[in-house]
């Protein structure tokens, strides 16, 4: 099946009710059509009059892109509520999916025999399937909430992303990178740069045999 927001909005309530106390906040949750992560917490982080950092723009996006089974996507809203239970009790963590994520999950498939997974690793399943050979060149930014993204870009488009960049103050280039690794192969490639919020960490095992562009040779 794919996912609509009235079965998001329905298996929210439950989940809530069931494994979360009922304490999580009502979160706007919507449909992406993301192929790189069936699921995601976004936010912004500003830092109000007061001082103090504020998360606006809560919401949960699960991807619709493809069909999938109808437990599979209540365990992907359950891995994002996890994320949203920890971000909104404030608690701290070593990285998104630290000892208090792992935790919770762990303990709720225990409690209602979920595959609630650390990783989405499904996705990692679906592009082994793919096994063309391509470089990507993926632009790695950070925005000023502390937000992880990246961009698959067209070679021949490299110097006017990096250049529209540096324009932007919002944002800061984190790196440009070349790699062969087919999770890349799922993102659109696209003249008009897409960016997509991804976890930190798991954006950098991805990059990890890539090669670093130096942005200065460019
Ligand atoms: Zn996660």
């Amino acid at each position: 099946m794919r996912p609509t927001t009235e079965f998001l909005r329905n298996r929210f309530r439950l989940f809530n009710s069931l494994m979360f106390g009922g304490e999580l906040p009502e979160v706007p949750l919507v449909l992406s059509r993301s192929r790189n992560s069936l699921g995601c917490l976004r936010y912004r982080c500003e830092r109000g009059p007061d001082g103090k950092k504020h998360v606006r723009d809560l919401r949960i996006a699960v991807s619709n892109l493809c069909d999938r089974e109808e437990r599979t996507l209540e365990d992907v809203l359950i891995h994002e509520m996890i994320h949203l239970h920890i971000l909104h009790k404030g608690i701290k963590q070593n990285g998104p999916h630290g000892e208090a994520f792992r935790k919770m999950a762990a303990d709720i498939n225990k409690a209602f025999g979920r595959k609630v997974e650390v990783s989405h690793t499904d996705t990692a399943r679906e592009r082994q399937s793919d096994d063309r050979f391509e470089l990507h060149i993926i632009i790695v930014l950070k925005d000023d909430g502390g937000n992880m993204m990246f961009s698959r870009i067209a070679r021949t488009r490299v110097m006017q992303v990096c250049r529209g960049i540096g324009r932007e103050r919002r944002l800061t280039l984190v790196g440009l990178f070349a790699t062969t690794n087919k999770f890349f192969l799922c993102v659109p490639r696209t003249t008009t740069p897409r960016f997509y919020t991804i976890d930190a960490d798991k954006l950098m095992a991805e990059l990890k045999d890539a090669t670093r562009i130096d942005t200065n040779t460019i």
